[in-house]
Parts: structure tokens; sequence; C-alpha cells
């Protein structure tokens, strides 16, 4: 944000008329190590920005085409200074850093269905197994889900190829549901709903997986070879 000075708004299209701020903004973006890595030049300065929001091999290139060179010809960044403190804080604040949101459960009376990408992108599947645990503890009577699927990660789970198929039969099911009247969830349901909503620590998705030690073991493995070989080249 001292970069880009007075103007917040960062012109993405290239050639543009453009201050040296903001172009010294998209040098520093352009470098920023990310997941995947685009011949586009306004990808490349979106993701250095925010990180990766899609796993390239999930979207047309038309939809890619039109994202890039036609959705988003400027981009405002005044918000950021207030991502930064909900990014810092761990859960949503208000501008000035207060927890005005999740202190009032009670005005959330509505049934939510939270999808997440299995190919973890950008955020990990974990915020939507704590909001949907939130929503069932505060919320019982109504329906809450979660679904998480693999081989997507984050805004490719609705621009994706075949989301059509893949994504948004969920979100149908959901709302057909709701329409049912199936969203007062009663007895043993709601107990069922308590009894996962304060299970805070076991994500099924997390679990199936191997959850953190199935990323962290081969990194302790190699460091411990690393280890192992720099002490025989000393002891030699
Ligand atoms: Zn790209």
């Amino acid at each position: 944000m001292v970069i880009l000075g007075k103007n917040k708004i960062l012109p993405l299209l290239t050639p543009s008329n453009t201050s040296s701020r903001h172009r010294l903004l998209k040098c520093v973006a352009r470098l920023v190590p990310r997941y995947e890595r685009c011949t586009c030049d306004e990808c490349e300065i979106f993701s250095g920005i925010f990180g990766n929001t899609f796993w390239h091999n999930n979207i047309s290139s038309t939809m890619h085409y039109w994202l890039n060179k036609l959705n988003l010809p400027w981009l405002p960044m005044a918000a950021f200074p207030h991502l930064r403190k909900i990014c810092n804080t761990g859960f949503i604040v208000n501008p000035n850093g207060e927890s005005s949101y999740l202190i009032h459960p009670e005005r959330m009376a509505l049934p939510t269905l939270y999808i997440s990408g299995g190919r973890t992108l950008l955020v990990t599947p974990q915020t939507s197994f704590l909001a949907n645990n939130y929503m069932k503890l505060h919320q019982p009577v109504f329906r809450h889900e979660r679904v998480v699927v693999e081989g997507f990660g984050h805004s490719d789970l609705l621009i994706g190829e075949e989301s059509y198929i893949r994504v948004f039969p969920h979100i149908l099911s959901h709302i057909r549901l709701a329409e049912e009247g199936k969203k007062c969830v009663m007895g043993s349901e709601r107990s069922k709903n308590n009894k996962e909503a304060l299970a805070w620590g076991n994500d099924p998705f997390v679990e199936a997986n191997g959850g953190f030690w199935s990323w962290i073991s081969p990194l302790v493995t190699m460091w411990l070879f690393s280890l192992f070989f720099v002490m025989v080249y000393v002891l030699l």
C-alpha cells in the first residue's frame, strides 16, 4: 500500500498508462512466488497480488481470457488494509479490527452450504470446516452441509469447465432440500449437529488425506537425510 501511494486503483491491462508507482508494484507482484506461473502478464500480476485463485487446468482458455482481458481492467486495492487485519486476526473482523460479526450468530438464521476445493490453493479446506461447525453449533435447527471437491482449488470451483458436473449439483441439492422444508433439523439430527460442531479438531477430510504429517513427513525425512550426509562429510 506504501508503493501504491494515493491512487489505490491499479490498472491491470497491458499496455496501459500507469504511474511509476503502479509499474513498481507490478514488478514486485511478478516476482512473488506462487504455485503456478502463467504466460499472461495480467494473470501473473493478479496472482502475485492475491496468490493463485484457480488451478489453470480446471478452467477453459475462454474463461482465462475473459478473466484477465475483459473482467477486471482495474483492480481497486483500497480494501487490502482490511483484508490484512482479517488475515492477521485469523477470523473476520470489521475495518477497525473489531470482532463485530462472529459475536452475533443469532443474525444468521438460515441454512448454509460450504464447498471447499480438495487440491488446496489460496485457502485451506479448514476454513469451511470451521464455518460449518460454527453454524451447526449456533444455528442447529437449520441444515448445514459441507463438501470438499477433489481436484479443485478456490475460484475454479465456480468457474471451472466441469463445475456444472462436479460442483453445481451440490448447490442445487442443498437449495432443493431447503425449499422442500427440510431445513428444520429436529431431535437426534440436532444433537448430532452439536456433537459434530464440538469436535473442532477432527476434520474428516484432513484425516482421510493423512493430515498435516502427510505433508511434513517427507520434508522431515529429507532434512534428516541431509543432516546425515553432512555429518558423514564432516566425520570423513
Ligand atoms: Zn493464467
